[in-house]
Formats: structure tokens, sequence, C-alpha cells
């Protein structure tokens, strides 16, 4: 297979010169990760041939993802997709912005022999005198970690007089970093504060800052001074402008909620112009939470959410009991495909005008996280309701729904489930408030407790011996017992438990029925022993309930209405009983207790 290395396009490349490649294809010939960590961030150095000459590039953080799954290694042929020349510490290195590696050529040995595109024993000795004046950088890579202060200043200085061959595209706000200055945004200003005034020991200033957005993010740029007063007015909110020429900081996240590794400041020879076609760029940037994630989201936490209007509630009138003001509000209940249902409350305005029609996709921007009944959302006077946004999450979305999503049911974060899994962990306490068992269909559900009281009356019966059956026997009058379902009589019948305990945990107490195999279990003897017993000496038998009492155990019970003379009871019977283990328990408790 013939090599498809751009032969000796580099040089043209990094000179600027007419004719270079836009998007030329190389050689890698080493991937480096660099010892320095910009703001936890990782980068790559990666040197490229053209198989005639060969250059330092560096990947923009956002492909690291390819050095990491090992598809960009040495060797692999890769097409630059969208890169910049830049000058760094006096030499020009190439920033990889977007790439494409060639794949279909796997990963070759060293092609040609390639020459360093630097003139080298002068750039040396230049790098010497440097190490001298600033010894931070060089100790750190080629380009440092510390892009911030005096001495980017003067590197920008210089990479002012470098043209670059791309200087004309346009940037994803996602690709601008400290180690490239030749760069125009195309963004909507979301989001524009006031002119900030202030006074201390240093003097005194202003500022305003605003969010620029595109499809690949947002980032805040801050004006100070005159630059205020040059910029923000032209700066209007909603509208889409061409940015160049700002300073890229490392984020101030404490000022900020935007999600970006930086920040620009607007200086003396930024360029805005307001861009004729409005249309291209997004209106808002949502940061979407899936609603399975909400109880990992913190209380009143502000987020976006997207999701399917499962079910409208009529809008309900209250007085407020502070002020004595009438508000409307209205809930509304969403699901995503993580299978999971939250009730999203609107008020006011929102509450009266919300028109959209059930089974609509709406995209959220600004929803507060509450706790109330587990985890709710409320939606802010400041937020944003789209429906059927245009964007591929509602896509995705509406294709879950239609194919699988309408028949689903529905997790919820409320603590009262009324549909209960199989033997979901229940305290004495929580069956009662659930009011278990209390619905047409049983309920399942396992309980940790300890037995305190075997209730004594009718704690066997004597039932047909044969296998399977089960059914009380009657003893007749020649003292043989007969088994009406079976026909049959016997000299013996077999002796089966239905014993009644009550059990208690920290919450409180509850009365469990027993059937004869779990009654074997927590007594240790079969009913035909206990009945013998209690004929021969009654005082064993008591002292054979005295040590069955008092022991703990994890029940599976069933809990189902039962009419007993006339009255509807629930009946909680014990389907399984295991002995606890501590382990497991110790584990279940962490649980409990790392979630407060
Ligand atoms: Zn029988």
């Amino acid at each position: 297979m013939t090599e498809p290395i751009s032969i000796g396009s580099l040089k043209p490349i990094l000179n600027a010169q007419p004719g270079a490649l836009q998007t030329p294809i190389f050689q890698v010939l080493q991937v480096r990760k660099l010892t320095s960590v910009s703001n936890g961030v990782e980068r790559y150095r990666i040197v490229l041939s053209d198989s005639i000459h060969y250059v330092q590039s560096m990947l923009a953080s956002q492909k690291n993802e390819l050095v990491v799954s090992g598809k960009l290694q040495k060797g692999a042929i890769v097409q630059l997709i969208q890169f910049s020349v830049n000058m760094m510490k006096e030499r020009k290195i190439i920033i990889i912005i977007n790439l494409n590696i060639l794949e279909q050529y796997g990963i070759l040995p060293k092609i040609g022999a390639p020459a360093s595109l630097e003139p080298s024993s002068s750039t040396a000795d230049k790098e010497e005198s440097r190490k001298q004046e600033i010894p931070v950088i060089n100790q750190t890579s080629f380009y440092g970690n510390k892009p911030l202060g005096p001495t980017f200043h003067e590197e920008k200085e210089k990479m002012n007089h470098i043209s670059s061959v791309s200087s004309t595209t346009i940037y994803p706000i996602e690709s601008l970093s400290p180690y490239q200055n030749k760069w125009t945004i195309k963004a909507r200003v979301t989001n524009k504060t006031e002119i900030k005034h202030w006074h201390n020991q240093k003097g005194e200033g202003k500022l305003f800052s605003c969010i620029f957005m595109d499809e690949s993010g947002e980032i805040r740029a801050t004006a100070f001074n005159d630059q205020v007063d040059m910029l923000y007015d032209a700066l209007q909110e909603g509208q889409v402008y061409f940015v160049s020429k700002c300073r890229v900081n490392i984020a101030k996240k404490q000022f900020s909620n935007v999600q970006n590794e930086y920040e620009l400041t607007f200086e003396r020879d930024t360029e805005v112009e307001r861009c004729p076609d409005q249309s291209a760029v997004p209106h808002v940037k949502f940061n979407f939470v899936s609603l399975k994630d909400l109880d990992s989201v913190g209380k009143d936490s502000i987020i976006d959410v997207i999701g399917i209007l499962n079910d409208i509630h009529e809008i309900v009138e209250i007085t407020s009991k502070t002020t004595q003001k009438l508000y409307s509000k209205r809930d509304i209940f969403l699901v995503d495909n993580s299978n999971y249902s939250v009730r999203l409350t609107l008020w006011g305005k929102h509450a009266q005008d919300f028109n959209i029609p059930q089974e609509t996709i709406v995209a959220f921007k600004g929803l507060k996280v509450t706790d109330f009944n587990g985890r709710s959302l409320s939606m802010l006077s400041g937020a944003m309701i789209i429906a059927n946004p245009q964007i591929e999450e509602a896509y995705l979305l509406k294709k879950w729904y239609d194919k699988q999503g309408k028949e689903e049911t529905f997790m919820t974060h409320q603590p009262t489930i009324t549909t209960i899994r199989k033997e979901e962990r229940k305290t004495i306490a929580q069956i009662k408030d659930e009011q278990l068992g209390m619905t047409e269909q049983p309920d399942y559900f396992s309980v940790k407790a300890t037995i305190v009281f075997f209730k004594q009356e009718n704690i066997f019966y004597p039932a047909c011996p044969i296998e399977g059956c089960n059914k009380k026997a009657i003893e007749d009058n020649e003292g043989r017992w007969r088994c009406e379902r079976c026909d049959k009589s016997f000299l013996k019948p077999q002796y089966r438990y239905i014993v009644t305990i009550s059990v208690n945990d920290h919450t409180g107490q509850i009365w469990l029925n027993c059937f004869d195999d779990i009654g074997r279990q927590i007594i240790g003897k079969s009913a035909d022993d206990i009945a013998q017993m209690k004929e021969e000496n009654e005082q064993a038998a008591l002292n054979i309930f005295h040590e069955a009492n008092c022991k703990s155990y994890v029940f599976r019970v069933r809990a189902k209405q039962d009419s007993y003379n006339g009255a509807i009871r629930v009946r909680y019977q014990v389907m399984g009983v295991s002995p606890i283990n501590w382990a497991h328990e110790c584990k279940l408790l962490a649980d409990i207790i790392n979630s407060y």
C-alpha cells in the first residue's frame, strides 16, 4: 500500500506560504505525555513527520482520548482537519485541534529519514539564555505550565506577528486554550452582567462579564476599565458575535458556574463584530442531568433536565401561610430513558400558562432540585421551558419513548413507593406506614426482626400424614385419625405448626404467621416432637420455646388482605426465614449511614 503522506508539506505550512495544505497527512513519530499538567488537564506532545521534516505539535486536550484509547500512537498515519501554527518559545509548533487517524494504514515503521525543521544549534542557545531569565517556565516543559502572567504577554506579543494558515477559521469555544492565540469564535451572548465598580488599596476600577455560547460549549469573558467603555454597549444579550484576540486564562470557577477550564479577558486589541447571520448558533446551552441521577445532585442545585411529559395535574390555588397571598401551582411529571419519573412543580404564571400536551418532549433550563418527597424539581421564575427542542437528546428520547418508553413502569425518588419489588427491606414502621398488603395485590418484603413471643394456643394441629395433604385430621370414636379429603384413617396424625409470633425491631411490633416448615426452623424441633413433649413433660416443651425466643432473623413476608369474622385485616405470612448474615447487615447499615 502506498503511504499517503503529504511529502514535504510541513515547511510551507510552518512558514505560511501560499499553497500550504489545509488537511495534510503526516506520520506520527512520537507521542509523549507532558510532565506538567495544566489545571488538571493532561497534554500530549506529538511529533509529526512529512517524511522529509518533522516538527513538534500539541494535541488539543479534547482529543486526548485518541491517545488514551491507543488509537493515536507512534507510527500511525493521521490527517489534520483543523490546526494552527503558533510560536512557542521561539519555535513554531503545530496545535492540532482536530484530526483523523487513517486506520487503514495501520502502524508503520518510520517512513524516510526526516530532519528537524528548526535550526537546532541556535535554538538551543536561546533556550539556554531564556532559562537564565525565566527559570520557572523551562523547568516544566517547552510550553510551560504557567500560561498566565507577564511571560504569557511576552509570548503573545511575539505570536501576534506570526501568520496562521487557518486564521479565518471559526474555532469552537471548546478548543480555546492559552496555547494558541489565533482564533475567532462565533458565539451568542447568553448572559451579560451589570457594570460593577470596585475600590481597594490598589486603586479602583470597573468590570462586567458575559457568557459566550456556541454548539461546543460556553465560556465566560470579562472586560475591565477601558474595555468596559469599549464593549459594554456593543455586546447585547441574545446576539451573535465574532470575537477574537482575547486573553485566555484559567477559569476562576468560584465566580462562575460555566463549564469551561478557561475564561476570556477582553484586551486593548480585542475584536468584536456582530455576526450578520444570527441563526446558526444555538440559543441555550443545556447541561442535562438524568432523572435517575437526581439523588446524587445536592438539594437546591440548579440543573437542566430533558424528559417526556408523562402526567399533567390540574392547577391548584394555594394561600401562602406566611404572606396570606393566593398563588397557583401545578405539578407535572417527567420521565426519561433512565426509567425514572420525577415531579416538577410550576408556580404562578408558569403554572397558569402551561399548555404543552402530554407525551411532548420538553427541555428545562434552570430547575431547582428539592428534597420534597425524596427528590422533586421546582421551576424558578428565570427558568426556561422548550417544547420539542431541536437537539440530539430530544431525538434520542423520542426514539426511545416510541419504541419502549410508553410501556415502561417508572421508578421514583419518593420514599413511599406503592409497588414494591419483591423482598425489599422494610422496617416495621414502614410496613404499617406504607399500608403494605392493604391493596388487592399482596405485597412482598423482608424485615429484620427479633422474636419476642410465641403464642402457645393452637401452635400446631393434627394433620393428615399423607405427603402434600396437610389437611386437618379428625379423631374418630375408635381413637383413630381420619382425613376427609384423602378418605383414609390413621393411627397417628402428623402434627404441623401454625405458629403466630410477635416480632420487634427498633421501630415497632408486628404479628407474623408461620406454617410448619418455618416453625420447624425457628423452634428447632418438629411439631410432632413438641406435641409428644407437651404430653410427657409440659415444662420441657416450654423450655424449648424459651430457648427459641429472643432470636433475630430476616423474615421474608407476604402481606395480604384477609377477612376474619367479617372484618378486613392484613395477614403477614412468613414465606422464608434466614439467620442474620452480620457482614451483609453491616454493609447495609454502612450504606444507610453513608447516605446521610
Ligand atoms: Zn389427607
